[in-house]
């Protein structure tokens, strides 16, 4: 059995950038849900007391358990994104990161503008990433609960753009959401 993990912080900490709404929704209700889902799917199966990142590995491209991966894939995505944010957060990370993100992408600019296209044109439900593989750095985007755990990607910091994630505050204006996650909320620690 799994449980819908505490957030980082409290439901208003990341206004005015995410509303306590949004949170009440997204967290409460969206992410709850997916774990709700999880537990119901693998009661009684071989996957009842593997480790969550074990079980997205293990259901990946598999199509007998796609309610299983995408339940859980999104359980593991949500813990993670709560993570990738704090209050006062933005701008670019220091030390040992942004010397790997100069020396893979060029600048940190240059990883922003990357990131934020990723983020901006992934069509429909998604998410965007920096993910390390092989010691490289990369932007990449996934569909719907897809995540690089799933393709031998260490995940660094993730964006959750479906729709859910910024309608509230947003509208239809998801690269705002983008901006703001980046300039004021993305936590590099
Ligand atoms: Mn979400």
């Amino acid at each position: 059995m799994f449980e819908l993990p505490s957030l980082p912080y409290g439901m208003n900490a990341l206004e005015p950038y995410i509303s306590e709404k949004t949170m009440e929704f997204h967290y409460g209700k969206h992410h709850r849900a997916y774990v709700d889902n999880l537990n119901k799917l693998i009661r009684d199966t071989e996957f009842e007391n593997m480790s969550l990142e074990d079980i997205v590995k293990n259901t990946a491209d598999r199509k007998e358990f796609a309610g299983i991966f995408n339940n859980a894939a999104q359980a593991w995505n949500h813990a993670f994104f709560w993570k990738c944010m704090q209050k006062n957060g933005g701008g670019a990370p220091q030390g040992e990161l942004l010397k790997k993100i100069e020396k893979d992408f060029g600048s940190y600019e240059k990883f922003r503008e990357e990131f934020k296209t990723a983020a901006t044109t992934q069509f429909g439900s998604g998410w965007a990433w920096l993910a390390e593989k092989n010691g490289k750095l990369s932007v990449i985007k996934t569909s719907n609960a897809d995540t690089p755990l799933a393709h031998g990607y260490k995940p660094l910091i993730t964006i959750d753009v479906w729709e859910h994630a910024y309608y509230l505050d947003y509208q239809n204006r998801r690269p705002d959401f983008v901006d703001a996650f980046l300039d004021h909320l993305v936590n590099w620690n």
